[in-house]
C-alpha cells in the first residue's frame, strides 16, 4: 500500500510524505521541528517510519526543520551538493545536517533506490543556490514533484508526461497580483524566469503535457497566501485542462487539488 499525505504547502512551509509499506520518505521539512511531530502524532504518524528525506532547494520554507530532523533520528538527506552547501551557510538554520548524513545527488546520476522508491531527479529554475524536481518511481506509480518554478522547462515536460501523480506549483492568480500591495521590484521577483509561475502557466503547462493515458491525480501547490485562492487556482486550471478534453472531478476523470497552506490533507492512499 502507497500512502501520501501534504503536512504544509506553501510559503510558510513545504512537506510531503510518502509512506510504502513502512518505508516513510519525506520530502522537504520547511516548518520547525516542533510543529513537525505535533503534525505527526496528530495523524498517529510514527516518526521512527521515516527513514530518509528528499530537499528539493535550500529555502528556508523547504528545509527549516530538516537539521533537527536528521540529527534526532539520524536520518540521511538527500538532494544536489549545491543545496546541501547552501544549506549549511543559511544562517536561518540554527542547526545543521550533520556531515556524515548528507547525501549529494546530482542531475544524471543512476537512480537513487530509497527501499521502496527509485528515483531521479531534474532542474527547476528558481532564485535558490539550486532547485531539484523529482520523478518518484514505486509500484507501478510515478510521483513527480516540481515545486518553486521560475518557468517551465523540456525537462520539465517529460517529467509531467511520466507523471501519474504530479505535485506542481501554481502559486499565483495574474490579476491579484498585479493589484496587491506588493512593490513592484516583488512583483517582478515573483513574475520572473527564476521566480514563482501562475495559475494559468500552470493550467497551460498541464493542458499541454500532461498523459492522459497515465495521470490521475494533480495537486496544486505553494499557493500564494496573498496573490491566490484555492478555489481561484482550481477553477483556472480546472478550465485549462476541459479545454483539452480533461475530465477533471468526474467519475473516473482526472483528480486535482489544490494542497492547502497550513493544515496536512487527509492520509490518503494512492
Ligand atoms: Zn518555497
Ligand atoms: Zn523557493
Amino acid at each position: 500500500m502507497l500512502q501520501f499525505i501534504s503536512i504544509c504547502s506553501g510559503s510558510s512551509g513545504n512537506c510531503y510524505y510518502l509512506l510504502k509499506d513502512g518505508y516513510g520518505l519525506l520530502i522537504d521539512l520547511g516548518i520547525s521541528f516542533r510543529k513537525f511531530k505535533q503534525h505527526f502524532s496528530n495523524y498517529g504518524l510514527p516518526l521512527a517510519q521515516i527513514q530518509a528525506i528528499l530537499v528539493t532547494h535550500d529555502h528556508t520554507d523547504h528545509v527549516k526543520g530538516v537539521p533537527q530532523l536528521s540529527i534526532d533520528f539520524r536520518l540521511p538527506v538527500y538532494t544536489s551538493k549545491l543545496v546541501h552547501t547552501s544549506m549549511m551557510r543559511n544562517h536561518y538554520l540554527s542547526k545543521k545536517v550533520p556531515a556524515a548524513q548528507q547525501n549529494p545527488y546530482e542531475r544524471g546520476d543512476a537512480p537513487l533506490q530509497l527501499g521502496p522508491f527509485e528515483i531521479r531527479s531534474f532542474a527547476v529554475p528558481h532564485d535558490s543556490a539550486d532547485n531539484n524536481g523529482y520523478v518518484i518511481r514505486v509500484e507501478e506509480k510515478c510521483i513527480v514533484v516540481m515545486t518553486d518554478i521560475g518557468h517551465f522547462t523540456p525537462e520539465m515536460e517529460q517529467a509531467a508526461g511520466e507523471a501519474t501523480h504530479l505535485i506542481i506549483e501554481s502559486n499565483y492568480d495574474e490579476e491579484m497580483l498585479a493589484h496587491s500591495s506588493y512593490p513592484p521590484r516583488l512583483q517582478r521577483r515573483i513574475r520572473g524566469e527564476r521566480g514563482h509561475i501562475s495559475n494559468a502557466e500552470t493550467g497551460r503547462f498541464l493542458a499541454q503535457h500532461l498523459n492522459p493515458e497515465r495521470i490521475r491525480q494533480v495537486w496544486l501547490c505553494h499557493l500564494s497566501a496573498e496573490n491566490n485562492q484555492p478555489a481561484k487556482a482550481l477553477a483556472t486550471v480546472t478550465e485549462a485542462l476541459e479545454e483539452a478534453g480533461y475530465a477533471p472531478g468526474l467519475p473516473g476523470g482526472l483528480k486535482v487539488d489544490p494542497l492547502p497552506r497550513q493544515t496536512p490533507t487527509l492520509l490518503q492512499t494512492l
